[in-house]
This record gives structure tokens, sequence and C-alpha cells, in this order.
């Protein structure tokens, strides 16, 4: 199943002309800290960080974390190796990421994120609501691949950091009068970063939090347009959206489009993937001017939610060759010729009395039995056996292939 979704997630990739990217699975603590934000969850209580011993003297003490996300080190190598004097990069990587999290039904300490990015000058278009719009339409198509039906795309603009300036100043003015009333960590949020009231998932919270400021109303005339492009986009090409103006994210280095794509059969870790703008990050840490937009899946959910409708992606084998006694050798000889037609084929033992490779063969599902004992190699002949409807043939070796194939 993950190589189902990983071999789509390629190919459709590959399509959009992005190319793979494979970043360091630790870095320096530092980079999360900038890249990610202090003050988010991730940082502030999830990162797994030591201190590294030191080979050179250089090194020691040197904090080191595994990766909590991909963005911050695909940004980090984008710098290091001026990934920017090729213009534009559509670049994607698939990996374990960490967090310290409570365990649950789809939320790990490990998991697996796909992640992908469109990172560059902004004189390669980067900033274009095109490339919001592509990322949208591509995954899209993804999920549409796998047969994952039931999707639903939600779309907000969290604006550029003046407008959430102007925001969080209505948000706090709003909260003031109000917070005592609210959960502690909405409490906290409402001084430390009101725009993260909008996570919270306490019911008694939602009365309040309905009656609080839109980000949607505080957005300035170029993110507003910067908006309605990738909505005009979206609908031209057929992509179904839905305007959530909740939608805030998790992460501090979000500008304009934010966007999650939910799935119904997931329960209350619904979110499959999640991603938006950055325009900022890259300067953030240090680097040239580039804007971006990613997205991060969540594999493991991805994985998931595909149990459930998608039998029948796991290829069973073809056939089981099955040789008598003393028949191992012309058994591999036999199998080897049928794999090299591009056919899957498992191989018994010869110490296998038939009873036991039939049950063998029936347990791994292969479509056919193909007995092979001394008379069948001798008349170059073999019997054939489709393993669910009983019935039987000889057919020549060498119209074995094709006839399985058939
Ligand atoms: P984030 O990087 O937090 O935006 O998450 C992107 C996606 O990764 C989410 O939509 C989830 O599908 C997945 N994800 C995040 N955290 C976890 C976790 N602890 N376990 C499993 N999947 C996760």
């Amino acid at each position: 199943m993950w190589n189902f979704v990983e071999a789509a997630v390629r190919d459709v990739f590959r399509a959009y002309n992005f190319q793979e990217i494979r970043t360091p699975i630790f870095e320096a603590t530092e980079l999360f800290a900038r890249g990610v934000g202090e003050e988010t969850d991730i940082v502030s209580k999830e990162m797994y960080t030591w201190e590294d011993r030191g080979r050179a003297e250089s090194d020691k003490g040197q904090s080191l974390t595994l990766r909590p996300e991909a963005t911050a080190g695909i940004v980090r190598a984008y710098i290091e190796h001026k990934l920017g004097d090729r213009g534009l990069n559509k670049l994607y990587c698939i990996g374990p990421m960490f967090r310290r999290e409570r365990p649950q039904k789809g939320r790990y300490r490990q998991f697996y994120q796909i992640d992908a990015e469109i990172i560059g000058p902004a004189s390669a278009g980067s900033e274009s609501p095109a490339r919001d719009a592509e990322i949208l339409e591509m995954l899209a198509t993804l999920l549409d691949r796998l047969g994952i039906r039931d999707w639903n795309l939600e779309l907000n603009s969290v604006g550029t950091p003046n407008d959430r300036a102007a925001f969080n100043e209505a948000l706090r003015k709003a909260l003031d009068p109000v917070k005592d009333k609210m959960c502690g960590d909405c409490q906290r949020r409402a001084v430390t970063n009101p725009l993260r009231v909008f996570d919270c998932k306490v019911p008694e919270d939602q009365p309040i939090i309905e009656t609080l400021p839109r980000i949607t109303q505080f957005l300035s005339e170029d993110s507003r347009e910067h908006f309605e492009a990738v909505q005009e986009i979206l609908k031209a090409v057929g992509v179904p959206f839905r305007i959530n103006d909740r939608l805030v994210r998790g992460l501090d280095y979000y500008t304009r489009t934010a966007f999650e794509f939910t799935h119904g059969a997931l329960g209350a870790q619904n979110a499959i993937l999640g991603g938006g703008r950055y325009d900022g990050l890259s300067e953030a840490l240090g680097g040239p001017a580039a804007p971006g937009i990613g997205f991060a899946i969540g594999e493991d959910r991805l994985v998931m939610s595909l149990k459930e409708t998608a039998e029948g992606v796991l290829r069973k084998p073809d056939a089981y060759v099955a040789p008598m006694a003393g028949m191992n050798a012309a058994a591999a000889r036999l199998a080897r010729e049928l794999r090299r037609h591009d056919l899957v084929v498992e191989l018994g033992d010869d110490t296998f009395r038939l009873k036991k490779s039939f049950e063998a063969a029936t347990k791994v599902g292969a479509k056919y039995i193909l007995i092979v004992g001394e008379n069948e190699v001798t008349a170059d002949v073999f019997s054939l056996k489709n393993l669910a409807t009983g019935e039987q043939v000889s057919v020549p070796r060498r119209e074995l292939a094709a006839r399985i194939r058939a």
C-alpha cells in the first residue's frame, strides 16, 4: 500500500516537473527554531533534541534535532546550494518526521510525510497565484488517482505579516473581555499569539470564537487580489474548494494562501495534508528573498484512508511454481523465464508435498499453480491450474507466459 502511494506520487509529481530532494533526518536545532517558529507547539514542546558529543572540539555541544517537518531543511538546502540560480525549483521529498506527541490513531511520534515545495526568486514567478493553484490542482489529481473520493479542500488567505499585525491587534482587543471564559490554552494564546485561538477544539469555546473578527476582513488589496486569482484558476480547472476563514495553520512563516485537505473516514485526525505560502521564510533563515509555497501530506493517514477503499491495488502473484521432489533447479529455471516476462511469480520448494504446495499457493493468493515434475520437463508441457475456478489446461512452455497473462 505504501509503495502504491509512493509510486503514484512520483508519477503525478513528475507530470508537474517536480524533482526529488533528500535532506538530512537531523539538522541544527536552530534551523527548526527559526524556520518553524519558537512559540509554535512543534518547537516549544514536540522536538526530539540532543546535544552532540562532538568529534571535533567545534562540534561539541552543538544542539541537533530530528526533523519535525521538511520545509525548513529544504529551504536551508536552497540557500546553502544557491538553488535560486536555477530559477524556479519544484522539489519534493518523502520520509520520516518526528514529533513528541501523545500517540493515538493517526498521530505518531515517527510519521511519514510527502512534502513538495515550489520556491525561487520572484523574477522566476514564484510569487504568482498560478503556482498556488498549480499545487492545489496537483494534489486534487493525486487524490483522485489514488481513488480517494470524498476529500475536501479548505482554503484561506492568512495575508502578509502586515495584514496579520492589524488582525492580531483586533483579535487581542476582541479577546480581552472574553478570554477569562475560555480554556487555559486559549488564555495563553490570547496573550502570546491570538491567531492560534482558531486552532482551539474545545466545544465550550466555539461560540466565543464564532464572534471573533476574521483575517479576511484585514487583507490588503494585494493579498485579496492574490487570493481571488487562486480561486479563479481553481474554478477554471474544476477543482472544488470551500473557504474556511478559521484556517490559520500551526506555523508562523505562512503568508497568503493556506490550505488543508480533509477526509471524512479519518475521524478526529481528519487532516490528510496541509500547506501554504511562506514568502518570508528564506529571508528569516538568512537567505535571499525566495517566495515559495508547499505542502506536507501525512502519508500514514493517506494509507489509512486508502485501506477502506482500495482493495485490489496490491498485486498478488500471477503464478505459484510448485516443484515435485528433486525438481528445484528446473522450477527455478521456469520461474526465471516467467519473471522475465514481468509476471509476479512465487516459487515453492521440492520438499513440499502437492497438498502443501496447493495450500501455499492459495495462501499467497496466486492466480495459477504450475506443477513442475519430471514428466512435464521432459515433454516441455506444463499443467496450469486456475486456483479460483479449478480449471486445468496443458500448455507448452513457450506459451505459458502469454497464457498466464491472458
Ligand atoms: P503539518 O506539518 O503539521 O502541517 O502536518 C501535515 C500533515 O502531516 C498533517 O495533515 C497530517 O496528515 C500529518 N501529521 C502531522 N503530525 C502527525 C503525526 N504526529 N502523526 C501522523 N501524521 C501527522
